[in-house]
């Protein structure tokens, strides 16, 4: 399966510092406007050795008041999901772009993504993943480095470096467009595929 490339990221596995550490060093982060009105940081949950990432927007209510991405009915979707990728939540790793829930789910502001993504930068350098699956066009632009929307970047596999990326649609869009979601399993599946066609080197983890 071709990829198309994309420059800016690197090829060669940097020193891994782990994801408790990462943790740790934000601590009770206020360094944008969202840390005063979060109920919980929404680090992250996974597998810290997964071959595919996935990375979304930013936290929701339940996201909120939980701590963790893809908690209740979100969670529920992403299962289904996984499954067309051949995955299970076990196998996978999920962060968001912004790590504190905008308030009323508005988008997130540049700035506040700018004060966040370094986090994100390094969960992706201490996972190290193969794939990443982008859900929604903050995500996919902020791997991309690309301003395009997500519905002109899915369909087809990016090479980011070292990293096959998959944008796609965020599965909470596909509520308002159902005529998204067999797109949203199609780039799933195509995850899927590259993951046969490419099996992992070394014993699984
Ligand atoms: S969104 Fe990110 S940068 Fe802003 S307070 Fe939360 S963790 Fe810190």
């Amino acid at each position: 399966m071709s990829v198309m490339q994309i420059p800016g990221h690197d090829h060669q596995r940097p020193r891994e510092v782990a994801l408790e550490e990462i943790r740790a060093l934000m601590g009770d982060c206020q360094l944008c406007p969202l840390g005063a009105t979060r109920t919980n940081l929404v680090f992250g949950v996974g597998n810290p050795h997964a071959r595919v990432m996935f990375v979304g927007e930013g936290p929701g209510r339940n996201e909120d008041l939980q701590g963790e991405p893809f908690v209740g009915a979100a969670g529920k979707k992403l299962d289904s999901l996984l499954a067309c990728a051949g995955l299970t939540r076990d196998e996978i790793y999920i962060a968001n772009v912004i790590k504190c829930r905008p308030p009323s789910n508005r988008n997130p502001k540049s700035e506040e993504i700018t004060a966040c993504s370094p986090f994100l930068r390094e969960q992706i350098r201490s996972i190290w993943p193969d794939v990443i699956v982008c859900l929604g066009n903050f995500a996919s632009q902020f791997v991309l480095h690309t301003d395009a929307g997500v519905t002109t970047l899915r369909g087809r596999l990016h090479q980011a470096g070292h990293f096959v990326v998959a944008p796609t649609f965020h599965p909470a869009a596909c509520i308002y467009h159902s005529d998204w979601q067999p797109l949203l399993e199609e780039d799933l599946r195509m995850v899927g595929r590259w993951l046969e066609e490419h099996p992992a080197e070394g014993p699984a983890q």
